[in-house]
Parts: structure tokens; C-alpha cells; sequence
């Protein structure tokens, strides 16, 4: 047997990390199999239709390097993959089911579902339909008059649902509804459709979401109806935030698009997602996998069947491995669009601002986490600093007038260099602090602070390098101009 699975997204918007975890969980399930993977449009509430949505999920799927072999754009044998131009299809299947007795027509009117609801939530009841078309003679509706047609739920007995992940769940007959198939629009709903697709599409396995476990009781019970091959059922947990609450926007990034935004990989996001709710093992420390070895090892009967918790921590130092696996070139090449969404480099890129991003990549990449912290840690290369506070500039356990004539001391020997490079720059000042009799510590820091305006910034002598010689040279001016001011006032 052909495994094929499907992500089957309705088109309302950015999709949800959680749903993106489970398409992660369906494509190597696919990919490990040699099956197919397909994506289907389940577009039929047209309330909640959001026309650019499709794309969105095409482009979340294509960064994360998730590709599909039927679906919306690719086409594939059993098209077309979008469920408002398959509408003939669930009117005949509906038709199917009200021959055969497992459907009936419902002409009730919204008021009367609305006052049968109220009184059902007053009494304290189960909130379903009470059954008042049920019987009435199959020619007692006529079609051509406004209605739905309705499951004809069993009302006694059991459904089983047999899930690879939770075995056996029971259901009682009497606590499902009569469940609205065809709309009196003439669009089937989400349970009519998934199921009459999934046949059609021959999925073998539905992989999806624990919130859909409810409704599977419906969808099996479709299928008897149909008289179709029942597919396996894998219902994996909900992802939630660190509180234990459904992950949400209050956590932080929840689409693709926004994780993308933030500078995380793709290839981390992707093996993070995959480590979500499954581990390859008991006692397993590895949490890096390519995605081939994932691909080899996921195992669905594996997945957790308790709630998975996304960790952002864990995400960002995931990323930050992966950030630095990178080659410079390429970490350069990530980097650049959000030195340029920051207004820091130009666009396109000139060469001199390129040779200066050279310079820095390899003092960043060790500390990256996500590829947008390098904006905060590289921003005093290319804006201007406010010069340091005089007390800032005052090294450990030396006087305002010491440091002063450090920095001039400094100033003096690297405005001599005639290579402005951090390898000359280095032997040289260390030579600088024996000759003071100063600690490299403390005349290092008071050049930290002078040149780049923090505490802690990337290697010294780098971030000179890439500041140039004209504004390393500027900034200790004006420290030193700084620290004057305040010695003269002291004085005077
Ligand atoms: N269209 C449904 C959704 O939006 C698909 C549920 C399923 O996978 O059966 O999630």
C-alpha cells in the first residue's frame, strides 16, 4: 500500500505553528514511505474565507522546505484540490446517502434551531438537533424548497474510532449530532467534504489535529454509510504555550511568517517542529537531526499522546546552533536583508558596505541566536553613538586624568598603523598596556566603551576593524574630549 496523507488547511488566514508541526509530522511520514503528500483546500465556509490565505500557507510551506506532490498548483490525479470546485461531488454524495437512508432532508427554520438551542442550554442539555425531520416521509421535503440534509446519526449503540496514538476512543451514538452535510447554499460542510475527499484522494492516513478527535465519530460513521474502507486515524496532541494554554499570540511568534521575521532558520524551525510532541527515543540526548535522519527516524507510533509544549528557549538556542554551523558567505547572505530592514546598509548592497559585513560576520555568528540580534549587536557600526557618559569612560581603578591619557596613548599609536587591521591592531595595543603598566582589561574596556558606546559588544579588535580607521579614531576623540570636560571642571 501507497502511504498518502494530506494537509487539508481552510484558507482563513496565517496558519498556526501547531498545524505546521502536524503538516511537518504528515510530510516525513510521507517522505519515509515513499508516499505522497498532498495538500487539499477545505475553502467551503466561505464566511471565513481570506482571499491571499492560500498563498500564505504555499509560502510557509516552500521557506520551511516542505514540498507536496499533489495539490493547488501542482495538480495530480485526483484534482482538483480545492473543495469549492468539487461542489457536484458532495451534492451527488449526499444524494447517495438520502437514497440510501443515512441522510434526510431538514427544512427547519433558523429560528426554531435557535429557540430548540436555548432551551436545550437552559435545561442544562447536550446542545444538538432535536430530530424533527428525521421521520418525516422521504418525499415530505421537496428539493426544490430551501434545506439542509442531515447524517442520520444511529441513535443507539457505539462508534469506535480506532487512533494509532490513543487506541480505541468510544463514543456513545446519542451524545452526536445529526450532523448538517449539505448546506442550504448547496456547499457541503467540513464533515461531509474531508470524508467524501480523503476517499476519493485515497488517503490512507489522516493525520491531524487532537481538536478533530470529536469529529471523527461523524467521519467513521460516514464512511459505513458509504460503504468505504475505513483510513487510519492518528490524532496528534495540541501544541501549547509554557502555562500549559493553547499556544497563543501572548506567547509569542504563532505563524511561520513571523518566526521568519524574527531570524529564525528555517532547517532550526524545522527540526525543532519535528521534536514537538516526538523524540526518537527513550534516553536519547541528540536533538539535532538533519533532515534525512529525521526523515529515517520519525516514528508516528512514537508521537506523545499528552500535549506537546513549544519552547521558545529551546527554539533559540536550536537556532543559534544552526546559526552557527552556517558558512560565512551564507550566514552573510542571511544576514543581509535585516541589516537592510533596519536601515543599516543600503540596497542593493554596495561593495564597500559588503567588505565592511565581511568583517563582522565572524564576530557575530558565535553570538547570534536568531539572524535579527545581530541588528542590536552590530547597530554602532553603522549609526552614530552618543558619546559615552565621562563616568563610563573612566577604566577600573583609574583616574579620569589616567584614562584620558590612555585613550590619547591609544588614539596616537592605532591613527600610526598603516594597516587598519585586527591582527596588527591587537600585538600592538597589548604592547600599549605593558608600556602603561596597565591591565589589558582595563584598557581594553575603556576602548569598548569609547569606540562602540557598550559594556559588552563582539571582539574588540574586530569591531574596530570594521568601524574603519576614520570613525574608531573620531569616537576616541571625543571620549577623550569627554573626559577633559570633566577634568577641567573638576579643576576649575
Ligand atoms: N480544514 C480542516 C482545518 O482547517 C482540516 C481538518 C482535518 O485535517 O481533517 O484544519
Amino acid at each position: 500500500m501507497t502511504v498518502r496523507v494530506r494537509f487539508a488547511p481552510s484558507p482563513t488566514g496565517q496558519p498556526h505553528i501547531g498545524n505546521i508541526r502536524t503538516v511537518v509530522f504528515n510530510w516525513l511520514f510521507a517522505r519515509q514511505h515513499g508516499g505522497q503528500f498532498i495538500i487539499r483546500v477545505e475553502d467551503t465556509d466561505r464566511t471565513r474565507y481570506v482571499p491571499d490565505a492560500v498563498n500564505v500557507i504555499f509560502n510557509s510551506l516552500h521557506w520551511l522546505g516542505l514540498d507536496w506532490d499533489e495539490g493547488p498548483d501542482v495538480g495530480g490525479p485526483y484534482g482538483p484540490y480545492v473543495q469549492s470546485e468539487r461542489l457536484p461531488l458532495y451534492r451527488e454524495k449526499a444524494l447517495e446517502l438520502l437514497d440510501k437512508g443515512w441522510a434526510y432532508r431538514c427544512n427547519c427554520p433558523p429560528e426554531r434551531l435557535e429557540r430548540i438551542r436555548e432551551e436545550q442550554r437552559a435545561r442544562g442539555d447536550m446542545i444538538m438537533y432535536d430530530g424533527h425531520c428525521r421521520d418525516l416521509p422521504p418525499d415530505a421535503i421537496s428539493p426544490d424548497e430551501p434545506h439542509v440534509i442531515r447524517l442520520k446519526m444511529p441513535r443507539e449503540g457505539q462508534t469506535v474510532v480506532h487512533d494509532l496514538l490513543k487506541g480505541d476512543v468510544v463514543f456513545e451514538n446519542s451524545g452526536i449530532d445529526d450532523q448538517v452535510l449539505l448546506k442550504s447554499d448547496g456547499f457541503p460542510t467540513y464533515h461531509l467534504a474531508v470524508v467524501v475527499d480523503d476517499y476519493l484522494m485515497q488517503i490512507t492516513h489522516i493525520i491531524r489535529g487532537d481538536d478533530w478527535l470529536s469529529s471523527a465519530p461523524k467521519h467513521v460513521t460516514l464512511y459505513r454509510a458509504f460503504g468505504w474502507e475505513l483510513p487510519e486515524f492518528a490524532h496528534v496532541p495540541l501544541v501549547l504555550g509554557a502555562d500549559g494554554k493553547k499556544l497563543g499570540k501572548r506567547h509569542g511568534a504563532i505563524s511561520v511568517a513571523e518566526f521568519e521575521k524574527q531570524g529564525y532558520l528555517p532547517e532550526a524551525l524545522f527540526n525543532f517542529l519535528a521534536l514537538v510532541g516526538w523524540a526518537p527515543g527513550e534516553g536519547e540526548e541528540q536533538e539535532i537531526f538533519t533532515r534525512e535522519e529525521l526523515i529515517q527516524r520519525f516514528d508516528l507510533k512514537r508521537v506523545n499522546p499528552a500535549p506537546a509544549v513549544f519552547s521558545y528557549d529551546k527554539l533559540d538556542w536550536m537556532n543559534g546552533v544552526y546559526i552557527r554551523k552556517l558558512d560565512q558567505e551564507t550566514l552573510l547572505e542571511r544576514l543581509i536583508p535585516f541589516w537592510q530592514d533596519a536601515g543599516m546598509i543600503p540596497t542593493p548592497v554596495t561593495a564597500e558596505a559588503l567588505a565592511q559585513l565581511q568583517v563582522i560576520v565572524p564576530l557575530v555568528q558565535e553570538r547570534l541566536k536568531t539572524l535579527k540580534d545581530v541588528v542590536p549587536l552590530t547597530d554602532f557600526i553603522f549609526t552614530d553613538i552618543p558619546t559615552p557618559a565621562p563616568e563610563k569612560l573612566i577604566g577600573p581603578k583609574m583616574t579620569a586624568e589616567q584614562s584620558l591619557q590612555t585613550l590619547e596613548a591609544v588614539r596616537a599609536r592605532l591613527a600610526a598603523l598603516r594597516d587598519w587591521d585586527a591582527a596588527t591592531m591587537e600585538p600592538l595595543l597589548r604592547q600599549l598596556c605593558q608600556d602603561l603598566g596597565l591591565k589589558a582589561g582595563q584598557v581594553f574596556g575603556l576602548i569598548r566603551t569609547a569606540t562602540t558606546g557598550k559594556e559588552v559588544a563582539p571582539p574588540l579588535f574586530g569591531c574596530l576593524e570594521a568601524l574603519g580607521r576614520q570613525t574608531t579614531l573620531l569616537r576616541l576623540r571625543r571620549a577623550e574630549d569627554a573626559l577633559e570636560a570633566v577634568i577641567q571642571a573638576q579643576k576649575g
